[in-house]
């Protein structure tokens, strides 16, 4: 069982503003908008729900699966899905994953209600228009969001995680209906477990459907040659590394 846990308040534990240099700055006042942390909330030890306001999301133009980038440090921005848009559409709402203490999962880990952040975006990142309804999706901690963005029904939704459990209280808190349909499958260091997830994504014949694959690079890499091996149509294949191990802030 998971309990929610009051998001850190005050002095050290703040989100790091780490103003970047006089150049830093004119760049950051070109390409990002100021986003105030409405809430954050641990859902799960490992597990953020993190709501952002900002005008300028209330004048874009949003599409499911796009994604916006925090500046977590200096010059580093790491780049998150919203879920659910609110307000205006200038509230979005983000969840993610606390894996260590790199620069995102240490903002994550200390964003608190009233902080202010630098924030690119949304910007188009998986183009989830054309998936109809009959789709498959696989992912991992870092997919939830998408997955729930991704809002009509998918017929097989299958999460690789590192606590299986873990994963579906944090899904559940926020779609309950996309945890209740999804499968998660406790991650392997060997990577046995995808041969699960792959008899998983089999259960109807690949060639017809569409399919969504994010998060972690070799498992989509792995995942994308096994349906197009049984017959799945690479057009119909949508996919997108989110990370990867020992590369920072993909995208
Ligand atoms: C388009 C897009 C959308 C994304 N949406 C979300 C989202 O909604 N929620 C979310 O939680 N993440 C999301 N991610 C993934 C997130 O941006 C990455 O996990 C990012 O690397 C986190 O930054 P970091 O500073 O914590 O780690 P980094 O400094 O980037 O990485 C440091 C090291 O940590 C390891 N690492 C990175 N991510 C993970 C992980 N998830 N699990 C285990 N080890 C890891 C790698 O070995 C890496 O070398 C998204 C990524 C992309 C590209």
């Amino acid at each position: 069982m998971f309990l929610p846990v009051s998001s850190p308040r005050g002095g050290a534990l703040r989100a790091p503003q780490d103003p970047p240099g006089l150049l830093g700055q004119t760049v950051l006042r070109w390409l990002t908008h100021r986003a105030t942390v409405v809430s954050a909330q641990s859902l799960t030890p490992r597990f953020r729900l993190v709501t952002l306001r900002a005008t300028a999301f209330g004048q874009s133009d949003w599409a499911n699966g796009d994604k916006v980038q925090v500046r977590a440090a200096g010059m580093s921005f790491r780049t998150y899905t919203p879920f659910r848009l609110d307000g205006d559409r200038d509230v979005v709402h983000l969840l993610g994953y606390v894996h260590g203490t790199a620069p995102g999962a240490q903002w994550l880990r200390r964003a608190a209600r009233g902080d202010t952040c630098d924030v690119m975006g949304p910007r188009r990142s998986v183009s989830l228009d054309a998936v109809p309804d009959s789709a498959t999706f696989f992912g991992d901690e870092t997919s939830m969001g998408l997955a729930v963005a991704l809002g009509h029904a998918v017929h097989r939704l299958v999460f690789e995680a590192n606590d299986p459990d873990e994963g579906r209280h944090a899904l559940a808190a926020v779609a309950p209906e996309t945890a209740n349909a999804a499968r998660f499958i406790e991650r392997n260091t060997d990577d046995s477990h995808l041969a699960h997830a792959e008899a998983l994504l089999d259960e109807r014949p690949a060639a017809p459907l569409h399919h969504v694959l994010s998060g972690k690079a070799s498992s989509i890499q792995r995942l994308r040659r096994h349906l197009v091996a049984r017959g799945a149509q690479p057009a119909r294949i949508v996919s997108k590394v989110y990370w990867a191990p020992g590369k920072n802030g993909l995208d």
